[in-house]
């Protein structure tokens, strides 16, 4: 009897599937979603590794069917850890693929700093690389066919034995990769040694490499150029992988798939509303609005719809561009006095303010280090101007 197929699910076969049927179907979902191909499904591929690990266990495997996760959780696991999902790929993808590890050149990374509007609108870098690839001249051989001879320095054995004395009556001996053959054992005298790659098998070249950055890609994202790395004889190479490295913008700081940015406005469009035009990324001219009547305060944060990044794979849908609006209040002395108390006519009214007779009036003053010396302008001036609210401005 089977309670749950959550494990069945993931790995999208029914619950009565076959060992080569789950293995088959770890196979294909585990290369597609490794981390090296698909970077941002981290959290896939471990669960198809947990999955897979139950399933593939005939104890297991009738545990789950019989007590679900639950059982699994609890002591089906050996104190209930599941194995690294890299370990069970490893393990999976078996010996063999350990030897092909062993037998393939390594991967080399570059970083690749990319703009906002390069990962906002997509866009193709060349990228100019040194590698080795097999000598065209000899095939990688090294030099001409069949005139390969055993090493006269190391007699073929490709290692070389030093022995030195390291005390009386003390030697010891060393043994080294043999320098003149590189420890083959074997080695082209110098006439049959092939001219362009001096026996090396390998020459340097450069190699231009597109690297299309799709719309939404992120910070750290990967790109894969399989077996691009290194060539080397009898092995398989390497690949060159790509990581995006997202430069910081002016403007805009990216937030997953929405963008954000700061927009300083007047106090008089804080009150009264405004219009204001936003530059794309792809070089569009947005207008927004805030009509008359709405206002606006401080750090206030409003948003527009589908105007944020591209999703990755998905560029016809966008994220949200979130505006923080910083209010910018005029200078000190902006309006002459005997202005104010028309604008204070149209403002929110003040709070009336209770003064019991025992209260203290004291000095407000801007937060200076020098606070100290500006003792000497301590008379509260009392104009007939001057509502009676308690706080006092003081004119410097
Ligand atoms: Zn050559
Ligand atoms: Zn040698």
């Amino acid at each position: 009897m089977v309670r749950e197929t959550g494990y069945y699910d993931l790995l999208g076969v029914k619950p009565k599937a076959s060992l080569d049927e789950i293995k088959k179907a770890y196979r294909k979902l585990a290369l597609k979603y490794h981390p090296d191909k698909n970077p941002n499904e981290g959290e896939k591929f471990k669960l198809i590794s947990q999955a897979y690990e139950v399933l593939s266990d005939p104890e297991k495997r009738d545990l789950y069917d019989h007590g679900g996760e639950q059982a699994i959780k609890e002591g089906g696991m050996g104190g209930g850890a599941f194995s690294s999902p890299m370990d069970i790929f490893n393990m999976f993808f078996g010996g063999g693929s350990r030897m092909q590890r062993e037998r393939r050149g390594k991967n080399v990374v570059h970083q690749l700093p990319v703009t906002l509007e390069e990962v906002y609108s997509s866009a193709t870098r060349k990228l100019g690389l040194q590698k080795n690839v097999i000598c065209e001249k000899c095939d990688g051989y090294g030099g001409k066919k069949g005139a390969l001879e055993k090493c006269s320095n190391c007699k073929g054995r490709g290692v070389e034995i030093q022995v030195r004395q390291i005390g009386p009556g003390m030697i010891q001996q060393m043994q080294s990769m043999c320098s003149d053959c590189q420890g083959r054992g074997k080695r082209f005298n110098s006439k049959d040694r092939c001219k362009n790659c001096n026996g090396q098998k390998v020459e340097r070249k450069k190699k231009i490499l597109e690297v299309h950055i799709d719309k939404g890609m992120k910070d750290g994202q990967k790109i894969t150029f399989n077996g691009e790395g290194d060539q080397e004889p009898e092995l398989e190479p390497g690949d060159v992988i790509i990581v995006l490295e997202q430069k910081k913008h002016p403007v805009f700081q990216r937030q997953q798939d929405n963008l954000l940015m700061k927009m300083e406005i007047k106090l008089l469009e804080a009150l009264c509303g405004f219009k204001k035009t936003i530059r794309t990324l792809d070089d569009r001219m947005l207008v927004i609005t805030s009509p008359p009547g709405c206002v606006v305060k401080h750090n206030d944060i409003k948003c527009v719809q589908d105007e944020g990044m591209p999703l990755y794979r998905h560029p016809y849908e966008r994220g949200q561009l979130i505006i923080q609006f910083l209010v910018k209040f005029p200078e000190n002395g902006w309006l002459p006095k005997d202005t104010l108390p028309q604008l204070e006519a149209l403002l929110p009214p003040r709070e009336e303010l209770m003064i019991s007779d025992d209260a203290e009036e004291v000095d407000l003053t801007d937060m200076d280090a020098h606070s100290q010396q500006s003792r000497h302008n301590t008379e509260v001036y009392e104009d007939d101007e001057s509502p009676s609210t308690g706080v006092q401005c003081q004119t410097q």
